[in-house]
């Protein structure tokens, strides 16, 4: 009898999740012939289709279900100005400590909530909470001094040079800057965006007047974004280039938490419609808003290593418009003809991230399956992808290159390449075959054999059950494409 156990073989999950994203072609390091550059990442040929997925996903979600969100595309680059308008230039910052003994950097509030965790860990629930509390006043407070006592009088030490030798805490603005412009005497100083969101309220106007658009209604765009994290940590989880998915839904003054409440759940389903489970989400709520909030609250995912943030939903009132108004003299308001009035909108934002979405779905799909118990103990590895997400679709394998099964594989393939992602495989036992689809998530794979020369039948091998069912080969098009269309998941999401 056999014996299936779908849990993961240990809990050594993450570090397997990594070395397969490597391993079969979904994500690098940046540059590593030259030993990477840290927290930056490359998409490999599997990762850029699976990532790619994903962002159709989004984007169809967003533009195609609603007839009142629209897409943008707007540029890295900005007017400086903008970024003081954001308040990042005064605000987006991250306090940090050096050890002197290791020259390593650390974020001096992550070295605190860590200790929390410790505490926690051990059962001190409540110290854990009072050194988390005292931690939120000082950052609130803007006592930098504090925070480097605090860290003193914890005796928390640098985990590398194992002492105490710190520097005192600075603020590190996270945006990256350039020179624009080929003389130095001219160049002045522009920033890499680190959030897409202000390349959509700096062309709030342009879209709403060239559209035609009546609030309520949403804008969205996909893009990268940087920020010099100080921790650069957990694979592509914080990386210091990064892409975003971000809607910026503009309605009217007092509508927002209606607006909010409503693409909370939203959001919520969406992750569930790409093949999240529910038990692996949840939200958490802000306890302390961000300059430009009213509400917020993260959507998280299950990793590996715990319940973290892949997106966040937050109703930004007029701040962002309002000081762009300000800054640039130039009106941002909308007439609301139903109500008579001039305003300037309120906005509810929904922003995930692509990479960190692409991580959930990767560290959710990863499966290792046993059969068999002790020396015939099997374990099979897949990639449970949903079938629209899936880099390929269906791989058409003959079972052997001669007496004309290669050519009449060819010639399926040939058929079926302009509807969907198909691959062509003939090197190699079919075992091998199967078991190299099912190691990045093809969910379809087709044998042809001789019987397909007397009968134009083929098998359909299915990638979660191992099930194998006879079809006509005329039938394919139809029954794959309707499986791994991305309508599978638009459909869920009304
Ligand atoms: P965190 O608290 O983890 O730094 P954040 O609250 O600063 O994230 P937001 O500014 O709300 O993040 O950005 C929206 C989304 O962008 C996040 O939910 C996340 O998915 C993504 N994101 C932000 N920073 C990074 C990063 N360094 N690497 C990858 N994705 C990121």
């Amino acid at each position: 009898m056999e014996n299936k156990v779908s849990a993961p073989v240990d809990n050594n999950v993450f570090k397997k999740v990594v070395s397969h994203a490597k391993e079969y072609g979904f994500v690098f390091p940046s540059s590593e012939i030259y030993d990477g550059l840290q927290a930056v990442y490359d998409y490999g040929q599997n990762g850029v289709e699976l990532k790619n997925n994903i962002k159709q996903a989004w984007y169809k979600a967003m533009t195609q279900l609603h007839d009142n969100i629209v897409g943008l595309d707007a540029a890295i680059f900005m007017h400086p100005l903008t970024w003081k308008a954001s308040g990042h230039i005064d605000n987006f910052s991250d306090p940090m400590i050096d050890n002197k003994d290791s020259q390593k950097r650390y974020r001096a509030d992550v070295l605190i909530e860590e200790r929390a965790a410790e505490m926690e860990g051990k059962g001190l629930v409540e110290e854990a909470k009072v050194l988390v509390q005292k931690l939120a006043r000082l950052l609130e407070a803007e006592d930098l001094k504090g925070v480097q006592e605090l860290i003193i009088n914890e005796k928390i030490v640098c985990p590398v040079s194992k002492t105490a030798n710190w520097t005192e805490v600075r603020q590190f603005n996270l945006m990256f800057s350039t020179q624009v412009g080929s003389v130095a005497e001219d160049a002045s100083t522009i920033y890499l965006r680190p959030e897409t969101a202000q390349g959509i309220f700096v062309n709030f106007l342009n879209v709403q007047k060239t559209g035609r658009m009546k609030i309520p209604f949403g804008i969205a765009q996909i893009g990268k974004a940087f920020r010099n994290e100080i921790v650069a940590r957990q694979f592509t989880f914080r990386m210091r280039e990064f892409e975003q998915m971000e809607m910026q839904f503009f309605v009217r003054p007092g509508e927002e938490m209606k607006w909010y409440n409503s693409w909370k759940e939203a959001r919520m389903k969406w992750h569930q419609a790409i093949g999240i489970p529910a038990s692996k989400l949840k939200f958490h709520d802000h306890e302390k808003l961000a300059h430009y909030a009213n509400a917020a609250v993260d959507i998280e995912f299950e990793f590996p290593f715990g319940f973290k943030e892949i997106e966040g939903i937050h109703s930004r009132t007029d701040f962002d418009l309002k000081s762009h108004q300000e800054l640039s003299k130039k009106k941002q308001q909308y007439f609301d003809p139903e109500i008579n009035q001039n305003y300037i909108p309120f906005v509810v934002e929904t922003s995930v991230g692509a990479d960190r979405s692409f991580l959930a779905v990767l560290c959710n799909a990863f499966t290792e399956e046993t059969t068999g118990e002790g020396e015939d103990a099997k374990t099979r590895t897949y990639l449970k992808l949903h079938p629209a997400l899936a880099p390929v679709k269906l791989a058409i394998l003959p079972l052997m290159k001669k007496d004309g099964l290669a050519e009449k594989a060819r010639e399926i393939y040939e058929s079926l390449k302009f509807d969907f992602n198909v691959t062509y495989e003939e090197k190699d036992a079919i075992g091998k075959r199967y078991t190299r689809n099912d190691l990045i998530g093809t969910p379809f794979c087709v044998a042809v054999d001789h019987q397909t020369l007397e009968d134009n039948t083929v098998t359909i091998r299915h990638r979660d059950t191992m099930e194998q069912e006879r079809v006509p080969i005329a039938a394919l098009r139809e029954k794959i494409g309707e499986a791994v269309s991305l309508k599978r998941i638009l459909e869920k999401l009304m």
